[in-house]
């Protein structure tokens, strides 16, 4: 079986949007693949963050994706297995500031950073170097493939490029090239703004937890824009379209198929839709809300079973430190 590797930032709670987007292909790649899926807390570091809250969510995203159906032992958190620091620091070495300079990531966080808080704002350069943990993170378990997104695909490619230097530079084809695996997943919007992606940072209105109450979620899909007011005639606004899009990925096509009719024939009522998808919802919901709460409800066991996983995970990191350290001259560990 080929390797996957992918990884998540724990940002606290996962919305829908993660979950239709990143999260149930995860679930769904663990049957063909052998998959191992970070907790990376040490990318979350790269912002401004509060310790507490660090833990916390590393915590809260490790048991959500154990709720949805993640393996216990394919996950690991990030900072368990500290070798990914060291490879980040070797991978520096075969890294070009020039290439670093010009991911469109650095660039858009640093100017979210100097927006929020002005020219002095303070840019680490742990967010610069950013790129290198995310290719230490993929090399390390000599990933074939890696499930991106549009908006990770540079990153991806200069994980290529690091490998090829380090092979030709240490003389030897050691690591693996990552390709990306693509799969069609779909974007979910802001149900405040269906102009823009559903995320976190656009403020509560914006997203929709997807463990959430549920009737929190019905009130959040009952309102929902589906109107924008710019939408030319004859076009189904971008409102609606997602209100669709969130049906078909609950899989509830009975719904979708009847609505959609009625939708061609003009004659959609916006609060049967609005009914269908919160029901589609809560429907997905309920039992992965269930999980979560059982798995709550066994804080202690379930933490101890993924630091047993990180360590799992983590001879296998050891075992390429072992080798890189040798190919690049550096002496073994005791
Ligand atoms: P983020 O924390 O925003 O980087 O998101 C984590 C994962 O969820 C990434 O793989 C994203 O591609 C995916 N994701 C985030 N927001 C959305 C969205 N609105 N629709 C679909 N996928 C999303």
């Amino acid at each position: 079986m080929k390797n996957v590797l992918s990884a998540i930032q724990p940002t606290g709670d996962l919305h829908i949007g993660n979950y239709f987007g990143a999260v149930q292909n995860w679930v769904r790649l663990q049957e063909n693949y052998n998959c191992v899926y970070g907790v990376v807390d040490y990318h979350s570091m790269t912002m401004p963050y509060k310790a507490a809250s660090l833990l916390e969510n590393t915590w809260k995203m490790t048991f959500q994706l154990l709720a949805c159906g993640v393996k216990a032992e394919n996950m690991f958190i990030q900072s368990l297995v500290p070798e990914h620091a060291e490879l980040t620091w070797i991978l520096s070495t075969v890294t070009s500031y020039g290439e670093l300079a010009r991911m469109t990531q650095f660039k858009d966080k640093s100017k979210q950073l100097e927006d929020n808080e002005g020219k002095e704002a303070f840019v680490g350069a742990g967010l610069f170097f950013y790129p290198v943990l995310q290719a230490a993170d993929i090399l390390i378990y000599h990933a074939d493939y890696v499930p991106v997104g549009k908006d990770q695909e540079q990153h991806l490619e200069l994980s290529r490029n690091i490998a090829q230097r380090f092979n030709h530079q240490f003389g030897k084809e050691y690591f693996r090239h990552p390709e990306p695996l693509y799969t069609e997943t779909p974007k979910i919007l802001s149900p405040a703004d269906p102009t823009r992606k559903m995320s976190k940072s656009l403020g509560e209105k914006h997203y929709i937890n997807l463990l959430g109450d549920a009737d929190r979620v019905r009130k959040q899909i009952k309102s929902a824009v589906t109107d924008t007011g710019d939408t030319p005639a004859g076009q189904m606004s971008a409102g609606v379209q997602n209100l669709f899009e969130i049906l078909r990925a609950c899989k509830h096509m009975d719904a979708y198929d009847s609505l959609m009719a009625d939708y061609s024939a003009g004659a959609l009522k916006y609060s049967a839709l609005k009914e269908g998808v919160a029901d589609a919802l809560v429907d997905l919901i309920n039992p992965m809300r269930e999980n979560y709460e059982a798995l709550l409800a066994d804080k202690r066991r379930v933490r101890d079973s993924i630091k047993d996983s990180s360590a799992a995970v983590r001879q296998r990191a050891q075992q390429t430190l072992r080798e890189v350290r040798e190919l690049v001259g550096l002496p073994a560990v005791k």
